[in-house]
């Protein structure tokens, strides 16, 4: 069938700009997650289980899926004595029990980022804290850092904030003795307004030295900041389930600028470049560079391209692998 926009424009030939955020795309976290995967399938072989998507990608998911990797929400479903893995957003203790109740041999490839604010949850429970968790309800994420608090207890309170109308409906019982911890794929921005929101309420209230928004979300929501004043579209690579990609895309949209959060570049259309002279890249943490790549490639298509790596911080950060 017929495209209206395809031949227009490659009849014009209009160069269009694109730049390409930095950093961008896989983070420390997701590569040493994926990594436990594949070397876990190379050590014992197909089918390997995985509790949960091990990253938010579609494309990350479905060549796993080609290897031979079975990913399950309950561990019902794994047979008996088979390995699992805990996906890079980590797992609440009730998981991890679960797993030793079906005798299953569990390797974790939760981030160490996230692990970091598990412990923070542990201590300030030991401590008899309550614990406002900042964070959306339902991420897995979210549901691992809250499940390190186990249901049962009597002394132990943690509660799930979401915005500032959830901290004026907050009610604690002793507001002296009260902290907050959050997820670490939220946007830095909206994070600081319910951390000062929870500190007027709460003026006792204690928190982490830094705020628990990892290194690769913060550097990738200051890199798109660059593309704000020169681009008028700006396409974040990532998929509908990944929260910093979500938030990236929401940046974005926030300064009234063209924003499409894509991951799957069949779906690309050719309407959306009409018009636009200067194209900005971004991709989440979960999102393969080969996707940009091929964004790129549906691009050059349609019309010739300049292309230019806008500069950004250099990302240094390397997780060691567990013992598998
Ligand atoms: Fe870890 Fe941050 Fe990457 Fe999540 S986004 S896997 S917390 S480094």
């Amino acid at each position: 069938m017929a495209n209206n926009y395809y031949p227009k424009l490659t009849m014009s030939k209009e160069m269009i700009n694109i730049s390409l955020a930095n950093p961008r795309g896989f983070c420390a976290g997701v590569e040493r997650a994926i990594l436990i995967v594949e070397k876990t399938l190379e050590k014992y072989g197909a089918p390997i289980y995985v509790h949960h998507e091990v990253v938010h990608n579609k494309f990350v998911i479905n060549e796993l899926k080609e290897k031979g990797v079975i990913f399950v929400e309950s561990l019902k479903e794994i047979p008996n004595s088979s390995h699992v893995i805990f996906s890079a957003h980590g797992v609440s203790k009730a998981i991890v029990k679960e797993s030793n109740k079906f005798n299953l041999i569990s390797i974790d490839a939760t981030c160490p980022l996230v692990t970091k604010v598990h412990r923070e949850v542990n201590k300030l429970s030991n401590d008899e804290y309550t614990i406002i968790m900042i964070g959306h309800k339902g991420h897995p994420e979210v549901e691992g850092t809250m499940g390190q608090i186990e249901k049962n207890s009597l002394t132990n309170q943690i509660h799930l904030v979401e915005n500032i109308e959830d901290v004026n409906k907050l009610k604690v019982s002793n507001p002296n003795k009260i902290s907050y911890v959050s997820q670490t794929t939220l946007s830095i921005d909206d994070t600081k307004k319910i951390i000062d929101a929870l500190k007027n309420k709460y003026p006792l209230i204690v928190g982490p030295k830094s705020n628990d928004i990892c290194y690769a979300t913060q550097n990738r929501q200051e890199a798109v900041k660059q593309m704000f004043s020169q681009h008028d579209l700006v396409f974040v690579v990532g998929s509908k389930n990944s929260s910093n990609s979500n938030r990236l895309l929401d940046m974005v949209k926030d300064k009234n600028i063209d924003a499409i959060l894509i991951d799957d570049m069949t779906q690309f259309q050719s309407k959306w470049i009409k018009n636009k002279k200067s194209i900005g890249i971004t991709a989440g943490a979960s999102a393969p560079e080969i996707l940009v790549q091929r964004l790129i490639q549906k691009i050059k298509k349609i019309t010739e391209v300049s292309i230019s790596e806008i500069k950004g911080i250099q990302e240094t950060t390397v997780f060691k692998l567990p013992k598998i």
